[in-house]
Parts: C-alpha cells; sequence; structure tokens
C-alpha cells in the first residue's frame, strides 16, 4: 500500500530533497531530532527492512554505500543510521526507510 513517501517520489508532495537517483531519494525528515536528519528511503515499495528479499541486496547495498555521500553532503563524517521496523519497533511510516541522524551528541543505547 502507498505511504507519503511515494507521493514524495512522485513529487506529487514537496520536500527537501538532498540526493536522488534511479534507486532512492533522501530527504530532510520534517520532524528532526538532529540538526541533521535524512531519511533515505527506495524508489521500490517496501514496506520495512523485513519485507526485503534477496533480490533487493544490490538496492540496500547501494543504499548503505550512499549514506557516507548523503552525510558529508550534508557537513558531518560521524552520523547514525537506523531504521524502525514495525510499529512495536515505533515505524509510522510504512515505506522503508533509513533515518541518517548527525550533528549533535548522540546517545547509546537509544531507548
Ligand atoms: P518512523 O517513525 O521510523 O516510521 O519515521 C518516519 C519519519 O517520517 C518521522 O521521523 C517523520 O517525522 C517523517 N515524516 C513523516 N512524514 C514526512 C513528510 O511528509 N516529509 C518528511 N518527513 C516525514
Amino acid at each position: 500500500m502507498s505511504t507519503i513517501f511515494s507521493k514524495i517520489i512522485a513529487k506529487e508532495i514537496p520536500a527537501d530533497i538532498v540526493y536522488e537517483d534511479e534507486l532512492c531519494l533522501a530527504f530532510k525528515d520534517i520532524n528532526p531530532t538532529a540538526p541533521m536528519h535524512i531519511l533515505l528511503i527506495p524508489k521500490k515499495e517496501l514496506l520495512n527492512l523485513s519485507d526485503a528479499e534477496e533480490n533487493d541486496q544490490a538496492l540496500l547495498g547501494h543504499m548503505m554505500i550512499k549514506t557516507k555521500e548523503i552525510a558529508h553532503s550534508q557537513g558531518f563524517e560521524d552520523y547514525r543510521v537506523v531504521t524502525n521496523n514495525g510499529a512495536g519497533a515505533q515505524q509510522s511510516v510504512f515505506h522503508l526507510h533509513f533515518h541518517i541522524i548527525g550533528g549533535r551528541s548522540l546517545n547509546w543505547p537509544p531507548g
């Protein structure tokens, strides 16, 4: 089922896009939790990480490699990449997304 992120991919609603290629899109989170809070999403509609399969390996690997480029483009060397997988893990938008967070001291473990 499509989410608001599909509308962002289709450019039907605005987003502050910081990176885009044929496989993925990265844009600023509307409710940032840090000076840098980017969401990196696949253009393919995957619900979450659990929805990915073996044939998504190249897509996921591509996205992981791109996190560095995206963080660097925002001026940050250190950053956290996290995905919430399922409602019990605080996933609220059911289109796979990786939060790329940085620009402040980050605590561990997350709550
Ligand atoms: P989740 O809780 O891991 O699913 O994260 C969803 C994220 O999407 C939250 O950090 C929201 O602030 C963000 N978000 C929801 N709608 C929009 C939007 O339209 N533009 C940008 N970010 C959004």
